[in-house]
């Protein structure tokens, strides 16, 4: 039977350029002056989810950037995983910041990478990742390995907040059904680690305006009198977390699960360097609610 590092030794040259023609193009959805490009890499992954051994592909247009379908049905017994991922990727500004073109991926070898990585804007969220699991059904399926019915459902708005996702979920549901969904936007703690993440935090933001006096005041006439819109809105910030840092919202936690001793075990045996850490920020310590490993206050733990 071959093995997936055989394959890949193989076919590596073919892969990196596959993947570097796909970091290449801007894909910025952030920037309508980038559609052409956002359309053209929703192409390109169509045809190579076809090449990898999707039988059935479909582009589906939606109100913002498409959404790339793919399939490969063995069995209608056999589970069925379907992989999530997107094409889009964050504005590269500020373009002086960047020791190379961000659209022109090269392999560098740097103290953090010293086998050598690739660098280009989306290399690592999240077309690499992306990338990785169609060539996984690539090798499935040319070595007659595959195990299961794959669908893929790469959408190109992941970095403006996915707002037809959704919709194109809930239209879609018989097209969707799955076992079990993977997210292909995550990472691993280090290549000689496999990881398997199993929760992400989603993102909840508002804006608040704290509006004071119906003119700017000179402090020494109503300083102490007439309160400050800038001191009750830090006094706000502060009162969301207590001494310990946990979060004061009521019904906050409500939905939150606890995570089992099993999982903070699993949890706690993931290689992991404090110091390093700490090291690498240029921070003397780390923050967050108490009674938490900093491996949980990093990816799971809720916060503020
Ligand atoms: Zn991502």
């Amino acid at each position: 039977m071959t093995q997936p590092i055989d394959y890949i030794n193989a076919h590596k040259d073919r892969f990196l350029n596959e993947l570097f023609e796909l970091l290449k193009l801007p894909s910025v959805s952030a920037d309508s002056a980038f559609k052409n490009d956002v359309i053209a890499t929703a192409d390109l992954i169509a045809k190579q989810l076809e090449k990898a051994g999707c039988e059935s592909v479909t582009i589906y247009p939606t109100a913002g950037n498409p959404i790339v379908y793919g399939e490969k049905i063995i069995n209608p017994e056999l589970p069925t995983v379907l992989v999530y991922g997107h094409y889009d990727v964050q504005p590269a500004d500020p373009i002086d910041l960047w020791d190379s073109a961000p659209f022109q991926p090269i392999i560098k070898k740097t103290d953090l990478h010293p086998d050598g990585a690739i660098f280009a804007r989306g290399a690592c969220d999240d077309k690499g990742q992306m990338y990785m699991h169609v060539k996984a059904l690539e090798f499935m399926t040319q070595t007659d390995q595959l195990p299961c019915n794959v669908k893929y459902m790469i959408e190109g708005e992941e970095e403006v907040g996915s707002k037809n996702l959704g919709i194109f979920v809930s239209e879609n549901k018989a097209l969707l059904a799955n076992d079990i969904i993977l997210i292909s936007d995550t990472g691993m703690i280090a290549n000689d680690v496999p990881s398997i993440t199993t929760g992400l935090r989603g993102l909840s933001y508002m804006e608040v305006a704290v509006t004071g006096p119906n003119r700017d005041l000179h402090s020494g006439l109503y300083g102490g009198a007439v309160a400050n819109p800038i001191n009750i809105l830090t006094k706000m910030i502060a009162s969301l977390q207590d001494e310990d840092n946990k979060i004061t919202i009521p019904g906050f936690y409500d939905d939150v699960q606890e995570l089992s001793e099993a999982e903070r075990e699993a949890m706690a045996q993931a290689p992991f360097s404090l110091e390093a850490y700490c090291q690498a920020l240029d921070i003397e310590g780390v923050y967050g609610e108490k009674g938490y490993t900093t491996n949980e206050r990093n990816s799971i733990i809720p916060t503020f």
